[in-house]
C-alpha cells in the first residue's frame, strides 16, 4: 500500500479591496497556493502574487498600493511548510490572473500545465473595454515551459487537472485521489467555503463571474466528484472545516 499524498497549504498574502471600488470595499482577501507531495515529487498548485519588483512601472506600483497588496516569497513559504522548492517537479496554475501565476518565473524548465484556452486569454493584448489579463512575465519568461492540455488530465500519479471554467475561460481545478476519496483543490472555480455549501449570501463567485453559466456548470461536475475535503484559493478555510 502506498501512503496518500499530503497537501501543504501555502498562505502567499493577502490584499485589501479598496474602500471607494465596485467590489467588496474594504474587505481583506487571502490568497492561498498548496503543495501536493506524492511518491514522485512535489506538485504546486498555484505560485502566488508576483512580488513588486524595481522595475514596476507607475501604473503597477498604484496598484500594488491600492489594493494594499502583500504579498510572500514563494520559496519562504515552501521552506515553511517543509518543502525545498527545488522539489517542484511541476506546476499547475488555476487560472493566470496574477494573483495565482505570479510567482511561476521562479520555475524555469519545470513543467506548467494549463489550459489552451487559458494561455490563449492571457496572450491576448489589452483593448479598450477589455483590460490586461495578467501581466506578460508570469507566462511569458525566460525558460517558461507550458503542456497545454484540454479537459481533465492526470499530471503526476493520482492528482489530475480537472477544468472548471467560468471565472476564466481555462479555469482548472486540482483532483488528489486519496484512499478515503478524493481531495479537491478548487482555485477559484467556487470562491468560498460559503459558496461551496450554497450559503444565500455567499454567490460572490458566481455573480462576478465573467461567464456565470459556465462557472455554475462547473460547480455541478465538481460536486459531482463528490470531495470528501475542499480547498480554495481565497478561503482560509476549507470544507467541512
Ligand atoms: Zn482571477
Ligand atoms: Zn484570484
Amino acid at each position: 500500500m502506498t501512503a496518500d499524498p499530503t497537501i501543504i497549504a501555502l498562505p502567499m498574502g493577502d490584499h485589501t479591496f479598496p474602500l471607494d471600488g465596485d467590489f467588496y470595499p474594504g474587505q481583506t482577501v487571502v490568497v492561498g497556493a498548496y503543495a501536493v507531495r506524492h511518491r514522485g515529487g512535489v506538485f504546486l498548485f498555484d505560485t502566488g502574487f508576483r512580488e513588486p519588483g524595481p522595475g514596476d512601472d507607475g501604473e503597477l506600483r498604484a496598484f500594488y498600493e491600492r489594493y494594499a497588496l502583500r504579498t510572500r516569497p514563494l520559496p519562504e513559504v515552501l521552506a515553511s511548510g517543509g518543502v525545498d522548492a527545488a522539489e517542484i517537479s511541476a506546476v499547475a496554475n488555476c487560472h493566470l490572473h496574477f494573483d495565482h501565476s505570479g510567482q511561476n518565473s521562479r520555475f524555469p524548465g519545470t513543467p506548467i500545465y494549463v489550459q489552451p484556452a487559458e494561455l490563449a486569454a492571457a496572450s491576448q493584448p489589452a483593448a479598450p473595454g477589455r483590460p490586461d489579463y495578467t501581466l506578460p512575465e508570469v507566462y511569458d519568461f525566460p525558460g517558461a515551459r507550458f503542456e497545454p492540455v484540454a479537459g481533465d488530465h492526470e499530471v503526476a500519479p493520482g492528482i489530475r487537472v480537472f477544468a472548471s471554467p467560468g471565472h476564466s475561460p481555462g479555469h482548472q481545478s486540482l483532483v488528489v485521489d486519496t484512499s478515503d476519496g478524493p481531495l479537491l483543490l478548487a482555485g477559484q472555480a467556487v470562491y468560498s467555503r460559503g459558496e461551496w455549501i450554497g450559503l444565500h449570501d455567499a454567490r460572490e463567485g458566481h455573480s462576478s463571474a465573467p461567464d456565470t453559466e459556465s462557472y455554475r456548470r462547473s460547480i455541478a461536475r465538481l460536486k459531482a466528484l463528490r470531495p470528501r475535503r475542499v480547498l480554495f484559493g481565497h478561503d482560509r478555510q476549507g470544507w467541512p472545516d
